[in-house]
């Protein structure tokens, strides 16, 4: 019994086996090529956790 899954990049099938060494991708090509797109992605999405400095301290701030 082979499953076969779907190429996140081209969506051809691809057999989960032990041959497709690139699985859930086709290739090395279509594996890249997402891997790329994602890291892309990331740079896109700002930082939420960038700057913690500025909802801890700051707002807290001692009367003199
Ligand atoms: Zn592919």
């Amino acid at each position: 019994m082979t499953a076969v899954v779907k190429c996140p990049t081209c969506q051809r099938p691809v057999e989960w086996s032990e041959q497709s060494r690139y699985r859930p991708f086709c290739s090395e090509r279509c594996r890249l090529i997402d891997l790329g797109a994602w890291l892309t992605e990331q740079h896109k999405i700002p930082d939420e956790g960038a700057s913690p400095e500025e909802s801890s301290g700051e707002a807290h701030s001692e009367p003199l």
